[in-house]
């Protein structure tokens, strides 16, 4: 088996990871980064991304509930005033 020489080698490629072997690359190291499970690690695929993208229907659910019209059909005509002029209808 071929052998390699790299000036650093990082172990984990989650963002901590990431951020390091990329600044480690662009000072002009040769660097490896070695993942064992998946290459973004835990904020990709389990924590921060996924997390929100579940939140977010739910917050929008939750807004469209307090719209105080949402249970009747817009029918028939609207006005509209700045609220600086008054109430909006
Ligand atoms: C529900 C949830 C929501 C979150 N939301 C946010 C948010 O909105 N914003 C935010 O900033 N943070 C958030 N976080 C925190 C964020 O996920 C973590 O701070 C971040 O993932 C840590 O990054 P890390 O690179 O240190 O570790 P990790 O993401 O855990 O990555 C480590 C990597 O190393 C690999 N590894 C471990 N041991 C070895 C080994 N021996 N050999 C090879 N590879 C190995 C692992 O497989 C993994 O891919 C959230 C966390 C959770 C749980």
């Amino acid at each position: 088996m071929a052998s390699r020489t790299f000036d650093a080698v990082v172990i984990g490629a989650g963002p901590a990871g990431e951020a390091c072997a990329g600044r480690l690359g662009k000072g002009g190291l040769e660097v490896a980064l070695v993942e064992e499970h998946l290459v973004g690690g835990e904020c990709s695929y389990y924590a921060c991304m996924p997390s929100k993208a579940l939140l977010r229907p739910a917050e929008a659910l939750d807004e469209a509930r307090r719209v105080r019209a949402r249970a009747r059909p817009s029918r028939g005509s609207w006005t509209c005033r700045r609220r600086s002029s008054g109430a909006t209808k």
